[in-house]
């Protein structure tokens, strides 16, 4: 990995990656859509490829989603008079959506950008096929 000597702080890459840019420089977009990743930074070729988030931004954007509106929805049950259950879904459902919409395209940079911080890359894939962890 080629981060040098002028490496941006852990935390500089961290937001960085949160806004959807490039964890080395700042600059260039890491997706080129909503959630697709970029093989390179526009800006400064930094290779995204290695630096798969996989499974991570999902995860953490349903834990997160749901430590917000589970107590809402247990504090609107408790104070709130015990509404009927299509006052629950009309409040709870569009809230969650918007909510993990918003949340993971910035995880997934955030997450990306932890990885790349951390010099935490994918094997590349072998050409006969077989994995080869030392690649
Ligand atoms: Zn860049």
């Amino acid at each position: 990995m080629d981060q040098g000597e002028n490496a941006p702080d852990f935390w500089t890459c961290l937001m960085r990656g949160w806004r959807g840019r490039c964890p080395r420089c700042g600059e260039g977009s890491l997706f080129s859509s909503f959630l697709k990743m970029r093989s390179h930074c526009p800006a400064c070729e930094l290779a995204l490829e290695p630096f798969r988030a996989d499974d991570a931004p999902a995860y953490f954007t349903i834990f997160i989603v749901g430590h917000i509106v589970v107590p809402m929805v247990l504090a609107l049950e408790k104070y709130g008079g015990q509404p009927p259950l299509w006052v629950h879904a009309a409040l709870w459902l569009p809230l969650s959506v918007v909510l993990a919409l918003f949340l993971l395209p910035r995880i997934k940079g955030a997450v990306i950008a932890l990885l790349w911080a951390h010099r935490i890359a994918a094997p590349k894939p072998s050409t006969t096929g077989s994995y080869d962890p030392s690649a």
